[in-house]
């Protein structure tokens, strides 16, 4: 294997600069241990490279922040909503708008709507937010996501792919009048940033027409997985990310968005539809939860910047340049022999903990620890995929145990450059010489919601 080292050359040139301050590793090992090895409890300004996530701290552009000056911070009818729902409509193809805070605004209000008590909710894999509404909301999630995406060593191209098979299945178990809808995420997240497929996409489609199950698309990096159909789907090669992005938001009912990672902004959101029965409860359940339906939660001139944001994310040569990113980081991991998720996803490089640490049992938090371990070497903060987010049974209480028990490196956009994706390559390196010193952890304090934000450890000793 050879690094394409030219392949991913940023389409765009440093403006300004933020400057990191450099700590000692004696500094690091307080920090965490102050931070109750949990490195979403570190200060930012004790990191280094920060590659805890993409959300929302990726670098807008000179025009975005052009536009931020243009907000328009009328309570009703800012012109900037215009603007950001013109261009949901252009670019996603949804008719109707609702802006939220952030994603899980927009995730809150759709349950709500659309979930009953006793429903069930199958999807290509869990989202930790989505989940937690779908059940708040009274359903049961299910996950219909092909066997690969469970197998980090699996090369299958489109892992993010339904299994129609155990929608089928699960249709028959319950009865498909007790599914609302079906939700997919393009790019799966929690399957390391893997693509669902055009074809894949249109088999769904057609099981929830049949089936009368509404489609809803988590779209939070569908520009990702356009670039994935674009070089591995038979067909799509001379298609552009703005057109393959647009038939993928064709195909489906309905959309929440965390404008906070593909389209280039700090904050935002927004749950879209071409229903008007649906938009007109959206409407109403906004300015309960967020504010009026033409904020959502938005100030005018994040509005405008979200706008300006989504013509950028679906441009060809942004694509390639943030995906180009992660696969060089991948690459480099693999030729140092370091065991990561297969293929290398568009937003993360995900390493297999349970493979790096396999003297820590699944209950100790191998992928909390490794996440610990990388911070303390050398600055570079990352975060846990595994046991500790997966939480809880809602009926047992028992740790669920996923099969993939992960460490996501988790890429910016438009922030870090080659070198320092040289620097975590090498620490993780240096950080997997030295993993059979490193111990499991046990929770000390563990919060009833989304445990892995807040939740705090101690290593396990003897
Ligand atoms: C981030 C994310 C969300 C939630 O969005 P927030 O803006 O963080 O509230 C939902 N789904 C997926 C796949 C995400 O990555």
């Amino acid at each position: 294997m050879t690094l394409q080292n030219r392949s991913w050359a940023e389409p765009y040139k440093i403006k300004m600069v933020e400057p990191l301050k450099m700590t000692t590793e004696s500094e690091r090992q307080a920090a965490i241990v102050e931070a109750g090895y949990n490195t979403f409890l570190l200060p930012s300004e004790d990191v280094y490279i920060d590659l805890l996530t993409d959300s929302g701290c990726g670098a807008m552009s000179d025009r975005q922040w052009a536009g931020m000056m243009a907000g328009d911070e009328a309570y009703a009818g800012s012109a900037n909503f215009y603007k950001m729902r013109d261009a949901v409509e252009e670019y996603y193809s949804y008719k109707y708008t609702v802006p939220t805070h952030q994603g899980r605004g927009a995730e809150n209000i759709l349950s709500q709507i659309l979930i009953a008590d006793g429903n069930y909710v199958p999807g290509n894999m869990y989202f930790t937010t989505t989940r937690l509404h779908q059940e708040l909301a009274g359903a049961t999630f299910v996950d219909v996501i092909v066997d690969e995406a469970h197998d980090p060593a699996s090369d299958y191209p489109f892992k993010g792919n339904v299994d129609i098979a155990k929608l089928e299945a699960l249709a028959k178990e319950v009865g498909a009048d007790k599914i609302p809808y079906v939700c997919i995420a393009t790019c799966v997240n929690m399957a390391g940033g893997q693509p669902i497929s055009m074809a894949n996409l249109k088999e769904v489609r057609a099981w929830c027409d049949a089936n009368n199950v509404l489609l809803v698309h988590d779209m939070t990096r569908v520009a990702e997985n356009a670039f994935f159909i674009q070089q591995r789907e038979d067909g799509y090669r001379d298609k552009s990310i703005r057109e393959i992005v647009y038939e993928l938001c064709d195909l489906t009912d309905a959309a929440t968005m965390s404008s906070k990672k593909d389209a280039l902004v700090n904050i935002g959101g927004f749950l879209a539809m071409n229903d008007d029965s649906i938009y007109e409860k959206a409407c109403n359940l906004v300015v309960v939860y967020e504010g009026l339906h033409t904020y959502g939660g938005m100030a005018g001139r994040d509005m405008e910047a979200l706008a300006i944001g989504i013509t950028e994310s679906v441009q060809d040569d942004h694509i390639s340049a943030r995906v180009g990113q992660v696969e060089y980081l991948g690459n480099k991991l693999k030729m140092m022999g370091v065991p990561i998720v297969n293929p290398i996803g568009g937003h993360a490089v995900f390493l297999d903990a349970r493979a790096i640490l396999p003297h820590i049992p699944q209950d100790q938090f191998p992928a909390q620890a490794l996440a610990a371990a990388l911070y303390v070497d050398a600055g570079v903060r990352v975060m846990e995929r595994g046991a500790v987010s997966a939480g809880r049974s809602k009926e047992t209480g028992e740790n669920f145990m996923p099969k993939l028990e992960l460490v996501r490196l988790t890429l910016p956009r438009r922030v870090y450059t080659q070198a320092h994706m040289d620097v975590v390559a090498e620490s993780v390196e240096r950080v997997m010489k030295q993993a059979s010193e490193i111990k499991g952890l046990k929770f000390t304090y563990e919060p009833e919601y989304l445990r892995f934000f807040r939740g705090k450890f101690e290593p396990v000793e003897g």
